[in-house]
């Protein structure tokens, strides 16, 4: 089994395998509730499944993985209320302006090490990976390099659809980890002490590891397909100068202009306005006076 992992590497393990496939994979997510049944981490535990799979079959390097993510603003603060209520959601959220700040850095920190071509995938979905995407193309704008970045529902739309702790990502755990899933512990939701439901979904008892094997490795043959796109794509980018901080600067610049515009802002349209007493009234409006 080859060595795929960043932070396992020796100098010049790293510098072969960068020279067979110039592709770095940069794992998201983030720890918040998947039902009592569930690991917290399962957002995280998926992509970074999902990506050192990806580089073993087709090539590259996985960066070291990123489980700090946007939450609790915007449109996560009604969602929040409907399905954690007042409970603790013992979640690693950030606010949106220092997850894409950070970001820059983190794809300025590939290109320096001598990638050409970046995949992004988040565990972590519902709208956030949309301001992802604008930071990377801001950021494409000075480093012109092939870049994919989604979610893991986005790569088998159409196929599965994506959900909150329901059938399909409590599928995904069960195939990946199967000890880090305990159907018993769902009558805990009964008892108020507990923590309620913590987002549990509905169909979530549907859930199965054969179901979960499916989704994985649909979702592994279309980036299979994506590592190609970037790879082709990669071959024509030539020896990128070193990125340094004022480009970055510039390009969070851009992006901090308008954080109105930033998806994670601010509610979907139709979404119930938070309650005036809970813990998630503060986060419905970011950056907005
Ligand atoms: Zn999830």
């Amino acid at each position: 089994v080859p060595k795929v992992l960043w932070s396992e590497m020796l100098p010049y393990e790293f510098k072969e395998r960068l020279e067979e496939c110039p592709i770095v994979y940069l794992p998201m997510g983030i720890c918040e509730p998947h039902g009592q049944i569930s690991a917290l981490g399962l957002d995280m535990i998926k992509a970074d499944y999902m990506c050192a799979e990806a580089a073993r079959r087709f090539g590259g390097i996985v960066a070291p993985s990123l489980a700090y993510h946007i939450h609790e603003v915007g449109y996560h603060s009604p969602w929040l209320e409907t399905e954690v209520g007042e409970n603790n959601p013992r979640m690693t959220g950030m606010p949106p302006d220092v997850v894409l700040r950070f970001f820059l850095y983190q794809l300025r920190a590939f290109v320096n090490a001598g990638f050409k071509g970046i995949v992004v995938l988040s565990g972590h979905s519902g709208g956030n990976q949309a301001d992802l995407r604008v930071a990377a193309e801001l950021f494409q704008g000075e480093i012109p390099i092939p870049m994919w970045v989604g979610s893991d529902p986005e790569l088998v739309q159409g196929l599965y659809n994506g959900d909150h702790a329901g059938k399909y990502e409590i599928s995904q755990l069960m195939h990946i980890r199967l000890e880090l899933i305990d159907k018993t512990r769902k009558s805990l939701q009964d008892d108020p002490n507990s923590g309620g439901r913590l987002a549990l979904g509905a169909d979530a008892d549907e859930a199965s590891p054969e179901l979960g094997q499916q989704i994985i490795e649909a979702s592994l043959l279309k980036l299979r397909e994506i590592v190609a796109e970037l790879a082709d794509a990669s071959s024509r980018i030539t020896e990128q100068p070193m990125v340094h901080y004022d480009t970055v600067e510039k390009v969070w610049t851009q992006l901090a202009e308008k954080p109105e515009a930033w998806r994670s802002s601010y509610p979907y349209p139709g979404q119930q306005t938070v309650s005036e007493q809970s813990r998630w009234k503060s986060y419905e409006y970011f950056g907005q006076t």
